[in-house]
């Protein structure tokens, strides 16, 4: 983003108008950290940085299902009523299919009418970037932003397609699974990972006739959930009909979350966690800047050159891999 260099706003009017809820430096500071220039990346550290004290406090809450299964009708519904009670919502909707076709199966439409004029929402399209943890971490990192902008609840929604649901697992306190009635076997094209991964599953769209399509989904749901191996923590995972359109059912999904939120509290896994999952982060960055720094243009070169022998079967693996390493 080219206006940084002109403006130059600094870090620490960044950091006074994040933590005094300014949306706009906000938004700002979220553009400093997706920037890839040499000097945003120094400056978006040293904010990240001086945040960290104001960030952690939010119910983070990820939010996944194959597009059309209601996920931006669903986030509009749950979340004016959250809004409504006072709470301050941030929601960051991670797009994978956007940086490869240029077109987005998320950004096309008007989504979240209502939430985008409520001024306790936040949306913020999260971009999916071409490295294996760049898209995540920056969406880590914006959970941070929003959180040190007092936002108490940040969903993080994405699209049940690729990679990215492992990755909002992987950052998120509470996992919701939106599916469809039908599917039995095939499960619409969810796979069975995904739903493993799941802390509550909701079908969408009970409603008019499909109520009862829904509750025999709802029934082989239920037995596919027993048969997927324990939670970390005494939590059998719920499935609950809803409908995004009527609003029916979306209180009890939230209860869903409060009491799954609780349990994992109660049971000292949240804060685990949380732990875990920075662990996690810390160590894919060194992974990441491991590789960056080993694979040079030259490296990889020697790296093809290598492949192609060992696949011609003129050079064994571990023999390549001495090679390569010794070079
Ligand atoms: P997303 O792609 O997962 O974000 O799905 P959308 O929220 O955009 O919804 C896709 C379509 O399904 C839209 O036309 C919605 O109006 C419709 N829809 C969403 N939720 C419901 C629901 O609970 N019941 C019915 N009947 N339609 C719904």
């Amino acid at each position: 983003m080219g206006h940084f260099g002109k403006t130059r706003i600094s870090v620490d009017e960044l950091y006074h108008g994040i933590i005094n809820h300014d949306r706009l430096m906000l938004s700002k500071a979220i553009t400093l950290i997706e920037s890839r220039r040499k000097d945003d990346i120094s400056r978006g550290a040293e904010l990240l940085d001086k945040i960290i004290g104001h960030s952690g406090k939010s119910l983070r809450l990820g939010i996944t299902g194959v597009p059309g299964v209601g996920k931006s009708s669903f986030i509009e519904s749950l979340g004016s009523s959250l809004t409504q009670e006072g709470h301050r919502l941030a929601i960051l909707s991670i797009d994978p299919t956007s940086s490869k076709s240029g077109g987005s199966i998320l950004g096309d439409k008007t989504r979240m009418e209502e939430l985008s004029h409520d001024p306790n929402a936040y949306i913020r399209p999260s971009p999916a970037g071409q490295t294996l943890g760049g898209v995540n971490n920056r969406t880590r990192e914006t959970i941070l932003l929003c959180e040190a902008a007092g936002f108490d609840i940040v969903i993080v929604e994405t699209v049940g397609v690729g990679q990215s649901e492992t990755a909002v697992k992987d950052m998120v306190d509470c996992f919701l699974l939106l599916m469809l009635s039908g599917g039995g076997d095939e499960l619409q094209g969810i796979k069975r990972g995904i739903m493993e991964m799941a802390d509550i599953i909701a079908i969408n769209k009970s409603d008019g006739d499909n109520v009862a399509p829904s509750k025999r989904t709802k029934k082989i749901l239920e037995n596919a959930v027993h048969l997927f191996p324990p939670h970390e923590i005494n939590w059998v995972v719920p499935v609950s009909l809803c409908s995004a359109l009527s609003k029916e059912g979306i209180t009890d999904i939230w209860k869903d979350i409060e009491s799954f939120i609780a349990m994992s509290h109660s049971e000292d896994f949240f804060k685990h966690n949380r732990q875990i999952q920075n662990a996690q982060w810390y160590r894919q960055l060194v992974d990441e800047k491991i590789k960056h720094a080993y694979f040079n243009e030259e490296k990889s070169a020697k790296y093809r050159e290598i492949e192609t022998k060992i696949i011609a079967n003129e050079l064994g693996v571990r023999n390549g891999l001495r090679k390569l390493f010794e070079s």
